[in-house]
Formats: structure tokens, C-alpha cells, sequence
């Protein structure tokens, strides 16, 4: 629901510093928006189900309950100025019991549309967004038609809840067969069926629009990704022409405005060989491919977040240099001597900063921190990080 509906809170002036922002989410985006609220002179209070989690532990204040916990979720809501989220499978009956009490932004329709994969992609559709061929799965008969429209290879989804590849099957040569099977693989919930785009890269744009409607946009980043995980991403993204880039921007901006988005959101595309677009998806919070904002801009994708949540405009974003991220999982802590990362060689590699999370336990494919490094091309950041998170294991 766009900020006008019936629903929602009549607009009031921005929230100046000292108001308190709650904050759905306990993870590192919601530790990454308390670090930049608390620059800005704002407190936080953390709805979290579990404790101790990164955005717990910066936290003001922090609520340890349930999403259903619906008495917990009413005094939360109340004791703050405006809510955000740092995860799009916010229940749809959570975001509504705080906003019987405060702004949820972004609001009801743009979440409602990011929680599903058929509405993200009829969206597309309907605002103009180019996508790549694909199809409803809810019956043996839809799956039929979708390997008859869209063919082989393929990627098979679950329209809700998946994540980093989760909740994914690839459809390689065998046909119906080899669809049914995954559909199984999947339990038989309802699915979409993509046809498999053969991009040359993936990039994606993190943009931040107010209440006014002015959006400010970073991007597009290049990201490269191992075992579905996103592994580095790069900015300015080399390689592409301007057309390319700058219809990249025009394509978030055409969301965030037909979604009527206040807040910050991420759209992920695939560039194909001849320069041309295609949305994957979007995610309606800060990205993990935005990280590298904190060090490369004056203003980071989760200063653009506390801005709009608070009412005001998106500040201008503020170029500082060229720049990589690299995520590091808790693969980098198996790796290293006595599963004891080598963070001060890392600190050594010119230009690179690390950012922990917090988390007490690294487990495989678990995303424990990053590290960004600046340099004078994005070319020589993307080694210098390279370099950095070799060092950490101890190569
Ligand atoms: P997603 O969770 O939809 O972002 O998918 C995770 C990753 O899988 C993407 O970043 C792509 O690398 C790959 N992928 C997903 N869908 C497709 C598709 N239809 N064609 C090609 N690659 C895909």
C-alpha cells in the first residue's frame, strides 16, 4: 500500500535527532542502520526473536520477542517514532500492528510485492521493467506450460520465503522430467519457473527516495557471486557503457516511484551481451552489495535509510573513491590457522577496512563480515580486497 492509503499515519514533519527508530531485525543490516542512526544522533530500539544477534547488541533498547507476538509488537511500535525492517519476510499482520502506531517505511505495497516472486515479476511487467520469460507453477499442468513457454535451461523458485539461492532448483536439459523432479525437490509449493538468462554479469542499484519523492541512487554495482552467495562487488562497475548504467538507474528510480517507496531499496539486473537489462529481483532495504557505500561515499545506503524513514529527503550521496567488497562467510574462519582469521594482515593491504558483525559462531556459507577496499580504479580495489581476505586465512 503506497503512503497514502487509508492506513497509513497522515504525513508529519521529519523526525529530528534524539527520536527514537525501531527497527525489525536483529541481523547485520539492522546493526549497520543503528551504526549510522547513532551517527546522526537518533536512537534505536531492536525487535529481535532472538538475543544477542548483531543489531541486539548496539542497540538502545531492544525487544526480545516473536513477530506474532502481537502484545510485544504494540509496545514496541508505540515507544518508537517510525519502524523499518532489515528483512523483506516481515508477516504481513507484524508490519500492520505497528503501523496502528507508527510509519512503517517502506510501506505495505512495496513489501507485499517484494515478499513474492510472481508479484515481483507481474510488477516488473506492469511498471515497464524488462524481465526475462517466465511462468506460474501451482499445478502438474502449469509446470507443463511453463517448460513449453519458457524451455530449458531453466531456474525453478519458490515464489515466497527464498533467500541466497535457497529455495531454488536449476532445470538443466531434461525437459518435464527434470522440471517435475525439482517442482518435487521443492515439496510442490507454488513456484515461478524462469527461463535461465544468459547475462554476462549481474549488477544492482541501491537507491533511497523521500517522502517528496526525490530518490538518489548508487550504482550500478558489479557483483560476482559463489554457490548462489554474493562474493564481491565492485564500484564504479567497470566495463559497460554509459546507456547501460544509466538505464540501470532508471530502473530502479522507475520502481522506487511506481511502488511510491520510501526508504531505501535494491534492485538486482542481469546485463546481457549486448548492453541490454533484465530485472531479477528487488529487495525493499539496504543490499549487501550497497556494504561498500560506507567507505565509498560520504553518505551510506543506511544514512539514506535513517534520512527517509525520518521524513526527510535522501542527502546527496557524496563519491569519495573506487571501491570492492568482499563478503567474508564463516568459510574464511575454517579456513584460517586455529579457525583465528588474520585480521591484522588483512588491516595491512593499503586502503582496506574490516567490518565484523559480531556473530559468535562461524558456520559455513554464514555472513560474518565484510571487508572494503578503496583504491584508484575499481579494478586494483577488487585485488586490494582480494588480497586482503587471502590474508586473513593466512595465504
Ligand atoms: P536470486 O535469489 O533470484 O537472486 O538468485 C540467486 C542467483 O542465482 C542470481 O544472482 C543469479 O546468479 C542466479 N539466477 C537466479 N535466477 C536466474 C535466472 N533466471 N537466470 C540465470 N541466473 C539466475
Amino acid at each position: 500500500m503506497p503512503e497514502s492509503s487509508p492506513l497509513a499515519v497522515p504525513a508529519s514533519p521529519p523526525l529530528g535527532p534524539g527520536a527514537v527508530l525501531g527497527m525489525l531485525g536483529g541481523g547485520q543490516l539492522g546493526r549497520m542502520f543503528a551504526d549510522a542512526a547513532h551517527e546522526l544522533g537518533y536512537k534505536v530500539h531492536v525487535f529481535s526473536p532472538v538475543d544477542g544477534e548483531p543489531a541486539c547488541q548496539v542497540a538502545d533498547f531492544k525487544t526480545i520477542a516473536a513477530y506474532d507476538d502481537f502484545a510485544a509488537l504494540e509496545r514496541f511500535a508505540a515507544s518508537v517514532a517510525a519502524v523499518s525492517y532489515e528483512f523483506e519476510n516481515v508477516p504481513a499482520a507484524t508490519a500492520a500492528a505497528c503501523l496502528r502506531h507508527a510509519p512503517v517505511r517502506p510501506g505495505e505495497r512495496v513489501l507485499h510485492t517484494c515478499q513474492h516472486r510472481l508479484r515481483e515479476k507481474a510488477f516488473f511487467a506492469s511498471a515497464g521493467i524488462p524481465s526475462g520469460k517466465w511462468a506460474k507453477v501451482a499445478t502438474e499442468d502449469d509446470l507443463r506450460a511453463a517448460v513449453a513457454t519458457c524451455g530449458v535451461p531453466a531456474v525453478m523458485k519458490t515464489a515466497g520465503g527464498g533467500y541466497d539461492g535457497k529455495g531454488q532448483r536449476a532445470v538443466k536439459s531434461g525437459g518435464f522430467a527434470e522440471a517435475l523432479a525439482a517442482w518435487d525437490a521443492l515439496k510442490r509449493v507454488e513456484c515461478i519457473y524462469e527461463a535461465f538468462v544468459p547475462c554476462v554479469a549481474e549488477v544492482s542499484v541501491v537507491a533511497a527516495r523521500g517522502v517528496s519523492g526525490k530518490t538518489v541512487c548508487y550504482g550500478p554495482i558489479l557483483n560476482t557471486h559463489t554457490h548462489h552467495i554474493l562474493d564481491l562487488s565492485i564500484y564504479p562497475a567497470p566495463d559497460f557503457s554509459d546507456a547501460t548504467k544509466a538505464e540501470a538507474v532508471r530502473m530502479a528510480t522507475r520502481a522506487m516511484d511506481a511502488l511510491g517507496v520510501v526508504g531505501v531499496l535494491c534492485i538486482e539486473l542481469f546485463v546481457m551481451k549486448d548492453g541490454s537489462l533484465l530485472a531479477n529481483e528487488m529487495a525493499p532495504r539496504p543490499h549487501n552489495s550497497g556494504h561498500l557505500t560506507i567507505n565509498a561515499f560520504r553518505r551510506s545506503q543506511f544514512h539514506q535509510q535513517v534520512l527517509t524513514l525520518c521524513g526527510f529527503d535522501p542527502a546527496e550521496p557524496g563519491f569519495v573513491s573506487p571501491a570492492a567488497m568482499s563478503n567474508l562467510l564463516g568459510d574464511v574462519w575454517e579456513a584460517a590457522p586455529g579457525g583465528k582469521p588474520d585480521f591484522a594482515a588483512a588491516a595491512q593491504v593499503p586502503g582496506v577496512s574490516v567490518h565484523l558483525y559480531g556473530k559468535a559462531e562461524a558456520r559455513p556459507g554464514r555472513k560474518m563480515g565484510h571487508l572494503t577496499a578503496l583504491a584508484a580504479t575499481p579494478e586494483a580495489a577488487a585485488d586490494a580486497a582480494r588480497l586482503a581476505r587471502e590474508r586473513l586465512t593466512g595465504k
